[in-house]
């Protein structure tokens, strides 16, 4: 291609920092950087106060950054660069994230003396030992590799969910929901968990994170946990009460009435952290048909697999026998299970894979308590996205920025209610859009579905469509 051709396929529109921006970057890599120099096992001789620098720098440089970069720009989507970008494109530095990502889950669940964790409490070394005072200060014990991923976790949905509200600033939905989010990892996921633990530290009955509940929290139902909250006296008792409660009855009751957005779009950790952190990503969901069957055969799969895990457990559990049908309940079912779901799939790949494959692949493909709401949703809800096709320009924003992988335009095209099991709610597709086509909307039963769909009618119907546009 010469050099004057009017057409290029280099970057039409290459990021260029300003000054304010270049020290926000600084100013946050140089945070990052002290967690990267402990990871490679420098011990540092004040961990309290190089983890304060760490995080401050961290929240502040990427604060500076995302203000300065989004305030100059008009507020929501902008679209330039996004497929030029290394990092929002599976370039050379989406695979390098991507691996350091995979590495650091890797070890997290399976070597984390590599990050600096010793198993014998003694003394923690380089990265966990930086952590140390903070776990103290809240608990008592020395900090976990656990304790060191919950503070990243939270600092990163803080941080970079302001980055988040600076973007989508015009949208009140996008920023009333971020704040949900950040309060509730904030609190729920991470400071009264940790303060519980301080006080209960013999029978640890409640999960890390304690809006979790089954079948996500899959080992609810595990002997040992069941034993240390029947153990746990009424706080043990209510949180077994409160568990069972929320699976059995205020789900279905609220997604009946708002979609399963109230947990995987506002309260869900998981699903923070793809709103947030995973943001830059969220383009790099597949939407071919083909990714659609895939996803309903995964997610209904693992889900009938944790019911089957788990009535299996509990028949252990009331027989008073590690076996069933002669086989070791643990080995066979429990372990499994936790190995393959909980760890490889959720942790490893969920966030390893972001920058790969989008920031909902845990969500839409794997997790089993979305794929309960999303049989409520689809089936017995009033929640709808409704759509106002006559406005609709066919720009595919929408479809590009929807994470869970939904052909929104294809909808919108028809005219017809998106009403999708997948549908998370977050509402990014009508943020993006520019005709103000898409609405979320709690509306009632009758007419959310076309009346002429019979069942997943609707679904072959919309499938049958985008393959011939494909
Ligand atoms: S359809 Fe819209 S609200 Fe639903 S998951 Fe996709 S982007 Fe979010
Ligand atoms: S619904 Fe909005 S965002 Fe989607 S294709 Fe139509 S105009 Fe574009």
């Amino acid at each position: 291609m010469s050099k004057n051709s009017s057409f290029s396929i280099s970057n039409p529109d290459k990021l260029k920092l300003d000054a304010v921006q270049k020290i926000g970057l600084i100013v946050a890599l140089l945070g990052v950087s002290i967690l990267f120099v402990a990871w490679f096992g420098i011990t540092f001789p004040y961990p309290a106060v190089f983890l304060s620098i760490s995080a401050l720098f961290i929240f502040i440089g990427t604060v500076v950054y995302a203000k300065q970069t989004y305030l100059k720009q008009p507020a929501g989507i902008k679209n330039n660069n996004v497929w030029f970008n290394s990092l929002s494109n599976r370039g050379v530095l989406g695979w390098f994230l991507g691996i350091v990502l995979t590495l650091f889950y890797v070890l997290l669940y399976w070597f984390p003396s590599y990050l600096g964790y010793d198993p014998s409490g003694a003394q923690n070394r380089g990265l966990v030992a930086l952590f140390d005072p903070l776990s103290l200060f809240f608990n008592g014990k020395i900090a976990s590799q656990w304790f060191v991923y919950g503070t990243l976790y939270t600092l990163l949905i803080a941080s970079l969910g302001i980055k988040f509200m600076y973007k989508y600033r015009h949208n009140r939905y996008q920023l009333i929901r971020t704040v949900v989010v950040i309060v509730s990892q904030l609190f729920l996921a991470y400071l009264i968990p940790e303060i519980l633990e301080g006080l209960n530290s013999d029978t640890p009955y409640f999960a890390k994170d304690i809006k979790n509940m089954w079948p996500l929290n899959y080992y609810f139902f595990e002997p040992w946990h069941l034993d240390n909250m029947i153990n746990g006296g009424t706080l043990g008792m209510l949180y077994l009460v409160i568990g069972i409660f929320m699976f059995l009855v205020f789900t279905p009751i609220i997604t009946y009435y708002v979609g399963k957005r109230w947990y995987c779009s506002w309260v869900c950790g998981c699903g923070g952290l793809a709103e947030t952190a995973g943001d830059s990503f969220r383009q790099l969901s597949s939407k071919t048909v083909s990714s659609w069957k895939i996803e309903r055969w995964m997610i209904h799969t693992v889900m009938v697999l944790i019911f089957i895990v788990t009535a299996v457990v509990l028949y252990g559990y009331f027989a008073n026998s590690g076996e069933f049908l002669g086989i070791s309940i643990y080995n066979y079912f429990s372990k499994p299970y936790g190995f393959l779901i909980g760890a490889m799939f959720s942790g490893v790949v969920g966030v390893g894979f972001y920058p790969v494959l989008g920031s909902r692949v845990w969500c839409r493909f794997g997790c089993p308590l979305a794929g309960y709401m999303g049989l409520f949703q689809r089936f017995k809800s009033r929640f709808r996205i409704t759509t106002n096709g006559g406005q609709c320009i066919s720009c595919g924003n929408c479809s590009t920025y929807c994470e869970q992988g939904i052909d929104v335009r294809a909808y919108a095209q028809k005219g017809e209610n998106i009403v999708r099991a997948s549908c998370v709610g977050c509402g990014i597709c009508s943020a993006v859009c520019p005709r103000g086509v898409l609405k979320l909307e709690n509306g009632p039963e009758e007419g959310r579905i076309n009346p002429t769909d019979v069942l997943l009618g609707n679904d072959i119907d919309l499938m049958n469509y985008v393959n011939k546009k494909q």
